[in-house]
């Protein structure tokens, strides 16, 4: 059998881990009897113009039912005695973040994982995974999503894997299948080329955006012509860096030498649930199993990087708007898999104990199985990948904040304030990590119209924070309210909601 299930394993998603337990108690009762939120009045906030990294200070913003209404310099004479009245002088207001590849909805309550998100100023999240469930629940809005949490901007069906594309005619039947049960787009990991490449044909031809991972053996620059609306994780795999260096060809050669994704050569009832608490091991940190020949090709990728090759790569992603979701934190968990700043994080206390043994011994692992050699080089590939990032935002790739939660060391929320921290460290600009976590998200799905920047007409989806957003990054972390469809979290609400999913981390376990 030539079913190879590291690689069909790799990266995320560990939603089906139990990773966060149910904890409904602090649904807000009668949310479902009065729905909309009613008026709300922000006084004296500096307006942060996300579009234009412009500020306008001293204004008063009126919401109501969910929406902005207006934004009026103060003392314009706004009163509204129905309102609730909120004094943010000193405080700046940005749209709220959006997590753009999040794994929170799965087969267990999801409630925790999104409160966390809520708290860490989180309105709207892309779920990269779904499922036939998932889907159904949808259409018949019996999602368990309670009003203390980001909305669901867009989910696809199962993710394309062997199991369920092993060859190019699964896979097109496959992308069908999901058309049909309503998935928004169609997300692809570990498949090979020809599936690949046939299900992204389909997915044009039904006219459902086509996301995911480069598996091993698909050429970025082939994907980015064939539509791919977004790459994630800089691809995974080797074809970025490949494409990077000067040896491409000779990598590129010794890459589809490396054992193809395919699945099963015929069908065994259960297989996927056989395996699924082993996929699920993996999912928290796949490069745990690195092979070696792997690891050489990467180091050569690293020693033989040439930045016009990646300019040139650069170019082509623009030309074809490809968009990059780059999860650096979600990289940097992998390639430092052991570190103690994630091992001591005192954030695991808001996950069940059960989950962060799991991520403990996948760490142990780590530290144990590695070779100094394949650990030098992860570290060399992740400042590498920082480069990256920076040469592909300095070049106009249009690029969002993601932080991959689900995989292991990632805490729901903060993950995604530790991506805005690793994309400082690439060198962006504070303005340029804003509008990833915002406008940017709303380009990508088509939303300007409706969401991510602070205008009337727009949802009533914000952060206030403490200090200004345009002179630091660190300043996102600085959150003094958020705003989520209307309705206003005070920072004092937000820690009662963090304080309520740590005393339940356990419940259910
Ligand atoms: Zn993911």
């Amino acid at each position: 059998m030539r079913f190879h299930l590291r690689r069909a394993a790799i990266l995320l998603v560990v939603t089906a881990t139990g990773i966060l337990c149910a904890c409904n108690d602090h649904k807000r009762p009668g949310s479902l009897d009065n729905p909309k939120a009613g008026k709300l009045i922000i006084t004296g906030v500096t307006v942060v113009d996300v579009g234009r990294g412009a500020l306008l200070p001293d204004m008063t913003m009126l919401m109501d039912a969910g929406k902005i209404i207006s934004i009026v310099p103060d003392g314009s004479g706004l009163v509204q005695s129905d309102a609730r009245t909120v004094d943010a002088h000193g405080k700046y207001v940005v749209p709220g973040f959006l997590d753009m590849h999040a794994h929170p909805l799965g087969p267990d309550d999801p409630s925790a994982a999104l409160t966390l998100m809520l708290v860490k100023g989180i309105t709207g999240f892309r779920q990269m995974q779904g499922s036939p469930e998932l889907l159904g629940q949808r259409r018949q809005g019996t999602l368990p999503i309670s009003r203390d949490a980001p909305a669901l901007l867009a989910m696809p069906g199962t993710i394309l894997t062997p199991f369920n594309a092993s060859n190019p005619k699964e896979a097109v039947a496959t992308v069908d299948e999901q058309k049909q049960a309503g998935a928004d787009f169609i997300k692809v990991i570990a498949v090979s080329p020809a599936a690949f490449f046939a299900a992204q044909s389909e997915a044009k031809r039904v006219g459902l955006p086509f996301v995911g991972h480069l598996p091993d053996g698909v050429d970025v620059i082939l994907a980015s012509k064939g539509g791919i609306k977004s790459i994630e994780h800089l691809g995974t795999g080797n074809s970025v860096l490949a494409t990077c260096s000067t040896d491409e060809v000779e990598l590129k050669r010794e890459i589809a030498k490396l054992p193809i994704t395919e699945g099963p050569p015929f069908k065994i009832p259960f297989l996927e649930q056989i395996m699924s608490s082993k996929i699920r091991k993996r999912l928290i940190n796949p490069l745990v199993e690195a092979d070696s020949a792997e690891i050489t090709l990467l180091r050569r990728a690293v020693d033989t990087y040439s930045e016009a090759k990646c300019r040139a790569l650069a170019a082509t992603l623009v030309t074809d708007g490809t968009w990059l979701v780059p999860t650096l934190i979600r990289l940097r968990t992998m390639e430092f898999g052991d570190a103690p700043v994630y091992l001591n994080d005192p954030n695991l206390r808001y996950l069940p104990t059960a989950t962060v043994q799991s991520w403990q011994d996948v760490s142990k692992a780590f530290t144990k199985d590695l070779s100094p050699f394949t650990k030098s080089t992860y570290r060399d590939v992740y400042a590498l990948q920082l480069r990256l990032v920076n040469l592909f935002s300095a070049a106009g790739v249009p690029m969002m904040a993601g932080s991959d939660l689900g995989g292991g060391w990632l805490v729901p929320g903060f993950s995604l304030h530790q991506e805005f921290d690793e994309l400082e460290k690439a060198g962006l600009s504070p303005l340029t990590v804003l509008k990833m976590a915002t406008i940017n998200g709303a380009a990508f799905l088509g939303r300007t119209g409706s969401m991510g920047s602070t205008e009337p007409g727009k949802n009533a989806d914000l952060v206030l924070l403490d200090a200004n957003p345009l002179t630091s990054v660190q300043n996102l972390h600085k959150i003094f309210a958020v705003v989520r469809d209307g309705f206003y979290y005070s920072s004092e609400e937000l820690q009662g909601l963090a304080r309520n999913v740590q005393a339940h981390a356990n419940d259910g376990h």
